[in-house]
């Protein structure tokens, strides 16, 4: 594409009284959300945005419902990413795997974000905390998978990402490098087959990518998405389950099947963080759930994320399948079936 993306992320909108008069939102109450919580939105979503309505302004305009009680008594921090943190912008929280934050910029800022507490005011990554993450990595055989995040790493400049990308592939227990970004469905224009060749150099990596609504899937993140495919890279998505955005079965199928044909699988469907500021967007767990269950008997499994939850106090990521399945203790394992009858399903014999 030839839109320069470095233009389009100058011209992104971060005053407050810009979005409201934007948006068409009171004037005090933008600038007191943002003054905690900054904004950014690059022109590519802000048209977006106004072209289709709440489901997705409300992902990046301010709300005043941030700063409520409900909010204000959320922790900042409740999946603990700083407790696991052995040198900053690293959590290390699962034996084989890390959480790399490399870039403290992003396309838009999600008013959802997990990391709230301090993107866009307090990340700081710097070539120190990159050389300190990488430092760690190599000092720990026991990591296979290197996941990188933010802010978004795709806002790195090629040649930063590059360097970032030699090294973690030049060590050499790391089998599996993924990244985490928004950039195909928030600012398509950044994708280009330069990209991509610079990242299948580096294969195996995977992109997961994060589309939480049908509208963001449009021509140009079609092609972002396409061009990426096309050179190997395996795409997926993690979406998140928001309050009055996508919190039903049928936009939800919609948006997984119309992934699915962009060769995006989707991989998870979080269920929104207890964060301090987030807290309005967040489902009961009972939602999600049933929103699945709903969503598996229309279509195939391929179409069909994961359903997880990272729990409070850290307690970590869980996959909510298991409603489908007890134990009765006496090495039987009991499957509800869609029709809701609960079959006997005996489980193989220990082997020797
Ligand atoms: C989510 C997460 C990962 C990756 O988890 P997968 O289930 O392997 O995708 C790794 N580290 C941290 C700290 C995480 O929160």
């Amino acid at each position: 594409m030839a839109t320069n993306w470095k233009f389009i992320i100058d011209e992104s909108v971060t005053d407050p009284d810009d979005i409201a008069r934007a948006f068409g939102l009171d004037l005090e109450s933008t600038r007191r959300v943002s003054k905690t919580y900054p904004v950014k939105i690059n022109p590519y979503f802000l048209k977006l945005a106004k072209d289709n309505g709440e489901a997705l302004s409300r992902q990046v305009v301010p709300d005043i419902e941030e700063l409520s009680p409900r909010n204000t008594a959320c922790p900042k921090d409740p999946i603990m990413e700083e407790a696991y943190s052995p040198v900053t912008n690293l959590t290390h929280r699962y034996h084989d795997r890390v959480l790399f934050l490399v870039s403290d910029t992003c396309p838009v800022h999600c008013r959802f974000c997990t990391r709230k507490r301090k993107v866009g005011k307090g990340l700081t990554v710097t070539d120190e905390t990159i050389d300190e993450g990488i430092e760690y990595i190599r000092g720990k055989p026991e990591i296979r998978d290197v996941l990188l995040s933010g802010g978004d790493p795709l806002l790195l400049e090629d040649d930063k990402l590059t360097d970032i990308l030699d090294r973690i592939r030049g060590i050499s227990h790391v089998e599996v490098i993924r990244i985490g970004t928004r950039v195909p469905g928030t600012l398509p224009q950044r994708v280009n087959e330069e990209l991509a060749r610079l990242l299948s150099r580096f294969h195996p990596l995977y992109i997961h990518t994060h589309f939480n609504h049908p509208a963001e899937i449009t021509a140009e993140s079609s092609i972002a998405c396409r061009i990426l495919a096309d050179s190997g890279i395996p795409l997926s998505s993690q979406t998140v389950l928001l309050s009055g955005i996508n919190d039903d079965a049928s936009t939800l199928e919609t948006l997984f099947r119309s992934l699915l044909s962009l060769r995006v699988r989707p991989y998870y469907l979080f269920q929104s963080d207890m964060v301090r500021g987030s807290e309005h967007f967040r489902t009961p767990l009972e939602s999600g759930i049933k929103i699945m269950e709903t969503v598996r008997g229309r279509t195939s499994e391929m179409a069909l994320p994961r359903f997880a939850v990272d729990l409070p106090e850290g307690k970590g990521k869980v996959v909510l399948d298991s409603g489908h399945i007890e134990d009765d203790g006496r090495g039987k394992v009991i499957v509800t079936t869609l029709e809701g009858e609960k079959v006997k399903y005996p489980d193989p014999a220990p082997s020797g």
